[in-house]
């Protein structure tokens, strides 16, 4: 009895020594215009010889190894006297400290960083744009410790946007170096940085005071951002019934190739066109606001089991991504429609768009979608010319599955529950209640239990399988009317683009004329019919050719000319038609589907 006591007391007390290890971070930028940030990273109290120090190989919500640590160099180590301590590499991301005797360890490397997308670090003499996973290392001991980050701004710069909360805030203080705190690795990851002379303005919504800090010239206008964005935010809110934060950090990078967005914790990266803010593309931008935002629910906090906390040494596999971010798509739309930029027909043609787009990729009836969550590391991230013959956008996919849930949903409960208040019971006892992810098996018997109806061959047709969904029983029963709509057509089924004064072949649609043919990605095609021509010319000799008949290509393939008889053959692309169902007792839950708020 005595024994165990002491035991306990002896145990509770060495824990508590091995476990006061501290983070401490600084970060500078002494001379933005070679790209390089400076980062120390201080460790304290440890009791072990050695200390193992990481950087993670790829960012959470980007599914693709990206191997961060290539971009760090002079990485030292040193004791709290400057004196240098042994560092041995371990791994291509690890690195072991032979700490000896110091009582605080300095680990100080240089970070390039000049790749500007929302997943990756840049630098130059414009801003700055940190994104945690690619800068900063930690170590298993205070990866889920709180710790701080002092930033030092270059000379050139006054602003620092990120939605890390300061360390004494409001004290007034001459320097420009700002110190930040984290309650742990994940969440220094998980919150970007812009640094810079970025405009800033915010808005509240939903109870959520919101700030936007926009890096580059772009047509916007602030005033009518302040009301649009915080229209999707109240949607979007709505949704799940409660947003789980007090401030939310817009970053975006207003820049000619805009590249989507990264969603975060309580911000968000977007990276858009500076001529985004007018006509289609306007919406097009409310709806990436829409999806990150949403994020903030489903993937940051409702998400699949093995999505957080992560494993950064290696690709972390799910096959919900599905759910993650086909139902997000699915949402960045229907929000649009709720907050009231979208009427109801327009809002129907996007999902028509969408639908058609999935049932007329040719790889769709050969990866079923869950598939395509769990290979999104080596086939979504790196894609090539033949992907749209073997593969299906999980976005897309996931985004038309989303569209029969909600619809099954509203059906089964007679206009009076949709999708939302799945994913309410899902965030309620997942997030809040159990504050894991779900498996894979646990979001399929949930659906059934919400649906009281099992599910089972819908998932094995649907999911795991490429089996087309009935999309006309499943629309109709919530008043729209989808029909089949395919025609057979001549094609040769190959795409051809003009780059320069060449015409070259850019991807090839398996099974068809050209494919027979013997024509290649790659392929240029210098003349046709014994004459030259350019992309127009060749556009109207296929659309002229009738089925039995060739035309005699002249091309180049790696600079050995050689001549080809293209020939096309009938193709049927799946495609559907939408119209307003004529059974008129289904109109209800068609308004409840597509309801405005
Ligand atoms: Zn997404």
């Amino acid at each position: 009895m005595k024994f165990i006591v002491f035991l306990i007391v002896f145990v509770s007390g060495f824990m508590a020594a091995s476990f006061s290890q501290t983070a401490r971070y600084e970060l500078r930028m002494e001379n933005p215009a070679n790209h390089y940030f400076q980062v120390d990273f201080y460790l304290k109290d440890y009791k072990s010889k050695e200390i193992e120090v990481k950087l993670p190989v790829w960012a959470p919500g980007s599914y693709l190894v990206r191997e961060f640590s290539k971009n760090l160099n002079q990485v030292r180590a040193t004791d709290e006297n400057g004196n240098p301590l042994q560092l041995i590499k371990k791994t291509k991301n690890a690195w072991i400290i032979k700490r000896e005797k110091a009582k605080e360890v300095k680990v100080s490397y240089e970070v390039y960083a000049f790749e500007l997308t929302v997943r990756t670090s840049f630098l130059d003499l414009t801003h700055g744009f940190v994104s945690g996973t690619g800068v900063f290392m930690y170590t298993e001991e205070t990866r889920n410790k709180p710790g701080q980050l002092k930033i030092i701004p270059h000379a050139s710069f006054s602003k620092i946007s990120t939605a890390l909360p300061e360390v004494g805030e409001g004290v007034v203080n001459d320097s420009k170096a700002k110190e930040y705190r984290f309650e742990n690795y994940d969440v220094l990851a998980d919150s970007p940085i812009e640094i810079g002379n970025q405009e800033e303005f915010t808005f509240d919504a939903a109870g959520v005071k919101h700030t936007v800090a926009m890096y580059g010239w772009g047509n916007y206008d602030v005033e009518k951002l302040k009301v649009d964005m915080a229209k999707i935010v109240t949607s979007t809110t709505a949704i799940f019934g409660e947003n789980p934060n007090k401030n939310y950090t817009f970053i975006i990078h207003n820049v000619t190739d805009g590249q989507g967005g990264l969603e975060h914790l309580n911000s968000t990266t977007l990276s858009v066109n500076r001529y985004t803010y007018e006509g289609d593309a306007y919406l097009g931008f409310l709806s990436l606001v829409a999806h990150e935002y949403f994020h903030l629910w489903n993937v940051k906090r409702l998400r699949a089991f093995e999505l957080g906390p992560f494993d950064y040494d290696r690709e972390v596999y799910t096959s919900l991504l599905w759910v993650m971010e086909g139902f997000t798509s699915y949402y960045d739309e229907l929000i649009l429609l709720r907050a009231g930029f979208y009427d109801a027909n327009q809002y129907l043609n996007k999902l028509k768009s969408a639908l058609n787009y999935v049932e007329g990729t040719p790889g769709n009836s050969v990866q079923p979608v869950a598939h395509a969550s769990f290979d999104a590391w080596i086939k979504a991230y790196r894609p090539n010319e033949n992907s749209s013959n073997t593969t299906i956008s999980y976005y897309s996919k996931g985004g038309v599955i989303g569209a029969l849930f909600d619809a099954m949903i509203i059906d089964k409960t007679n206009g009076s529950k949709c999708l939302d208040h799945f994913l309410q019971t899902l965030y309620a006892k997942y997030y809040k209640k159990l504050n894991r992810g779900f498996t894979e098996k646990e979001f399929q018997d949930e659906f059934s239990n919400f649906l009281g109806k099992d599910m089972t061959s819908f998932f094995n047709d649907h999911i795991y399988g490429t089996k087309t969904p009935d999309y006309a029983t499943i629309f109709n029963a919530v008043g729209l009317k989808v029909e089949y709509d395919g025609r057979k057509e001549n094609s040769i089924g190959a795409r051809i683009a003009q780059s320069g004064a060449s015409l070259y072949v850019k991807s090839i649609r398996a099974e068809s004329g050209a494919e027979k043919s013997g024509l290649s990605v790659g392929d240029e095609i210098i003349g046709c019919n014994g004459m030259r021509v350019n992309q127009s010319d060749f556009e109207s000799l296929v659309a002229q050719l009738e089925e039995g008949k060739h035309l005699n290509l002249l091309i180049s393939r790696d600079d050995v000319l050689m001549e080809i008889q293209l020939r096309s053959s009938t193709y049927e692309r799946p495609s559907y038609k939408f119209s307003a169902a004529t059974d008129e007792k289904n109109n209800a839950k068609r308004d409840y589907w597509l309801r405005t708020e």
